[in-house]
């Protein structure tokens, strides 16, 4: 049996974060003051963020699982019941897991077995969908028993479909209600979705556990921005939940309108879908522009909901009571602190994923987190792709760098970069779309923070208001021109 892992020596503990016992009450006072400092709201706006934050302080009750090992045993258990059903009905799984030598469930003694099992990769499950249209060979029961489908958004090849039982749609949104419980949402909440409802799985699931915590859930589909922001007034709307970049859009074009979503109802923001909310600077863009205090979160259509930030908003922690969540080195498969994220989902027997590599770059905090949670904590949440990063002249970048150093200036309204090679040299140019008024010193100020902080130059240019492309879902501000041509 796994030994506890003690934490607070400093050494990557491989996700094997815990052994300590909650000790660490949430204080109200370390909740609400750092929302009234980033956001400087009004202290009306403060005392209702508190209030609204009440339920959170006791998000771990002595209900939740405190110790590893006790976490371990349960995570082995349900594993143990997930490859049962597998090893039985599901064609996938069971003969990519025979070929590995795996017959039985209880094969599986250990999280040190565990890792001996064979990774699965989007590829793979995207070939066997190619093999066996439409819905591919990794399905557990006869399909009359699942009531949803739904795809990926297709940003990263051709879109994967995914099923899901009425068990597996009702643990995917219990896994959302952990991310409502840790930003502190409630049954008076009234949260909105700007999001289209489409076949992407997107905030379907959020929707489905803003039901089931008694919420009032309203959906912001085939809507305009204008049309949003007046339903966000019109239902009194607390609770904003989109992408980051949506959620700055949004505020753009209320700027534009003359709403003040600032002093408006909104008082906590919820995203996913881009790295954006876990970056500093665009944390903070958003929190000043609504108001309100922006909460990460990160899931997949094919994984789940897996991540969730607590009150003290100190990295992204991994729903491990529902994930057994590793972090590798995409190159050699060996554990590590910062690396690739590969997660198992145990609630979704119908159609699972094991060992999968999910293509997100995260990095370990080792520290236990001030909530007395011993779920593993990412710092800054999902940094980027692990194929996002592109070498620009021997050094590598990462998409979410830039973004966080160009949100860092409050001026600039949206941003593209671009790169390509000339005369066998890469450059790299931002162009950037500055707030009525901004002064174009700032494109200066950004040529230098891009050169200090990540020691390339890069060409910074100004285009007129309102030329460059804005995304409800999934941004695409890198284009990287090089394999087109050698010249621009
Ligand atoms: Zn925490």
């Amino acid at each position: 049996m796994l030994t506890a892992v003690r934490t607070g020596t400093g050494a990557c503990p491989y996700g094997l974060i815990g052994g300590h016992l909650l000790t660490s009450p949430v204080s109200p006072l370390t909740c609400i003051l750092p929302f009234r400092a980033s956001t400087g709201a009004s202290p009306l706006h403060t005392l209702r963020a508190f209030v609204a934050k009440l339920p959170s302080f006791f998000m771990y009750s002595k209900n939740e699982i405190t110790y590893r090992d006790a976490l371990c045993d349960l995570q082995l258990k349900r594993l143990r019941n997930l490859m049962s059903a597998v090893l039985a009905d599901n064609a996938f799984y069971r003969e990519k897991l025979t070929l590995a030598g795996i017959r039985r469930a209880e094969d599986i003694q250990t999280l040190a077995d565990y890792r001996l099992l064979p990774f699965t990769t989007k590829a793979e499950l995207s070939a066997d969908q190619t093999a066996h249209p439409p819905y591919g060979s990794n399905t557990t029961f006869s399909l009359d028993r699942y009531i949803r489908v739904h795809q990926t958004s297709g940003t990263t090849g051709a879109p994967l479909c995914w099923l899901d039982t009425e068990e597996s749609w009702d643990w995917f949104a219990r896994c959302w209600t952990k991310v409502y419980r840790g930003a502190g949402v409630t049954a008076n909440d009234n949260l909105f979705f700007a999001f289209s409802f489409g076949p992407f799985i997107g905030f379907w699931t959020a929707l489905e556990a803003a039901r089931s915590i008694g919420a009032m859930a309203i959906s912001g589909g085939a809507m305009s921005s204008i049309q949003r922001l007046q339903a966000i007034r019109d239902h009194g709307a607390t609770v904003l939940i989109s992408t980051p970049t949506y959620a700055l859009h949004l505020a753009e074009v209320a700027r534009a309108e003359g709403i003040d979503i600032a002093r408006g109802s909104i008082q906590t923001t919820i995203h996913a879908g881009e790295p954006g909310a876990g970056l500093p600077a665009t944390k903070a863009r958003i929190e000043q522009a609504w108001g309100a205090r922006c909460y990460d979160h990160a899931g997949a259509t094919e994984v789940g909901a897996w991540g969730f930030e607590c009150v003290h908003q100190n990295g992204l922690h991994v729903n491990e009571a529902e994930f057994i969540c590793e972090v590798i080195d995409p190159d050699t498969g060996k554990r590590t602190c910062e690396g690739e994220l590969v997660l198992t989902n145990l609630g979704r027997i119908g159609m699972p994923v094991i060992r999968y590599r999910t293509g997100d770059r995260v990095k370990l905090n080792p520290e236990p987190c001030a909530c007395g949670s011993i779920f593993s904590r990412l710092i800054g949440g999902v940094i980027g792709r692990i194929d996002d990063a592109v070498i620009i002249r021997g050094v590598n970048v990462y998409p979410s760098a830039i973004e966080n150093i160009v949100r860092g200036f409050p001026e600039v309204a949206e941003f593209a970069v671009d790169i390509y090679r000339q005369r066998e040299m890469d450059d790299m140019e931002i162009r950037l779309e500055l707030n009525g008024g901004a002064s174009h010193a700032i494109v200066d100020a950004i040529a230098k923070e891009v050169r200090h902080i990540l020691g390339i130059r890069a060409g910074v240019q100004t285009v007129p208001p309102n030329t460059l492309p804005r995304f409800e879902l999934k941004a695409r501000r890198f284009n990287d021109h090089r394999h087109l041509s050698n010249h621009r």
